[in-house]
């Protein structure tokens, strides 16, 4: 699946449910996909789980983990929900997600889990689906928007804007171009 592919799913959900603005409210994204969002204790490894059962859909997230980290997780969960999930049950368990591993130019071992339900390909898949949908293009352009140089600071203040880690947030800039690859 082609990045614009991801990127407009991502973009069609948040017009769909009209929630373009910071921070993204993933909950009543998960709402509209008739998902329901719980906090759990899980290893510290576990990231998050999606259960599609009949027509229950549930999101588990680490509630050990960072707010930042539960809301990758969760937007992660839900990209597997819509790019992933034709039909039937299935079931998704996502260990050691990390925002790094969502550069295009990683190798997709970095993607491999033993025991994994879903390919490296599905994982980055829904790392970018998360990416898009937690720092939509058209609203993180319209906040960068004639700004040409960047600090930390800068990319601190977006980041804590859109509930993401600023390394999210640096990836993302990066990927839109907004910031070059010597930051
Ligand atoms: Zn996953």
């Amino acid at each position: 699946m082609r990045n614009e592919e991801i990127e407009r799913s991502a973009s069609d959900l948040l017009h769909s449910v009209g929630v373009l603005k910071t921070p993204i409210p993933l909950h009543r994204i998960a709402t509209f996909l008739k998902a329901e969002i719980h906090q759990q204790t899980f290893e510290d490894m576990v990231s998050g789980v999606l259960l599609i059962r009949g027509d229950e859909r549930h999101i588990m997230v680490n509630k050990a983990h960072h707010p930042n980290r539960q809301r990758f997780t969760i937007a992660h969960e839900l990209g597997h929900l819509v790019l992933h999930h034709n039909s039937g049950d299935r079931l998704f368990i996502d260990t050691h997600l990390r925002a790094y591993q969502r550069r295009g130019s990683a190798a997709s071992g970095v993607y491999e889990e033993p025991g994994s339900t879903t390919t490296p390909a599905e994982e980055k898949e829904a790392n970018q689906f998360a990416s898009a949908l937690l720092m939509p293009r058209e609203l993180l352009l319209s906040k960068t928007v004639g700004r040409e140089f960047w600090d930390e600071l800068d990319v601190a203040a977006l980041a804590a804007e859109f509930g993401v880690s600023e390394q999210a947030m640096t990836i993302r800039l990066r990927q839109l171009d907004v910031l070059d690859s010597i930051f």
